[in-house]
């Protein structure tokens, strides 16, 4: 048996590919202050040294960092 991918078996594996980055490119992305690096509890941000009010702690900011992951 040969090495390698027949072209259909490629055209196939390239549509699943195609399809699974789609929906990665699509999912919703968060940033929360609690999953920011800059987050301190229970409602401050380090960053800018202030308290977060409310109403912005679901959607963060712009300087939303990636934190410890656990
Ligand atoms: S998202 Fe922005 S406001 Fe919220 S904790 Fe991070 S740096 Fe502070």
């Amino acid at each position: 048996m040969a090495h390698g991918l027949t072209p259909a078996e490629r055209d196939r594996m390239v549509a699943s590919l195609e399809s699974a980055l789609a929906a990665v490119r699509g999912a919703e992305v968060t940033t929360d202050c609690r999953d920011c690096a800059h987050f301190e509890s229970p409602d401050r941000c380090g960053m800018w040294k202030a308290k977060i009010p409310p109403g912005a702690m679901q959607h963060g900011c712009d300087a939303w960092e990636e934190g410890v992951p656990f």
